[in-house]
């Protein structure tokens, strides 16, 4: 018997592994799309890891817009950056 493992979870710019509590959740749905550290909102998530060139490229790639099968407008993608810049502190 080994130690539980823990969940993991792809970065959706690196596709990178990591255990879920070392990665931002956002979720989205219809009503938009929000940064969700505790990973309880509903909708379709989308991790990423907690590092600024992960961040830059999910949104200059489009490959955070991909994971969430949902288009993100600029004033969407600007807010959204505005909190994952106040999450990563
Ligand atoms: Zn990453």
């Amino acid at each position: 018997m080994g130690l539980q493992a823990e969940p993991e979870r792809t970065c959706v710019a690196c596709r990178g592994r990591a255990p879920r509590r070392e990665l931002l959740r956002l979720a989205g749905s219809a009503a938009g799309v929000v940064v969700d550290p505790a990973g309880r909102e509903p909708g379709r998530g989308a991790y990423l890891h907690r590092d600024p060139a992960c961040v830059e490229a999910a949104f200059r790639k489009g490959s955070l817009a991909r994971a969430l099968k949902r288009g993100l407008t600029p004033e969407e993608a600007a807010r959204l950056r505005i909190h994952i810049g106040r999450e990563l502190g």
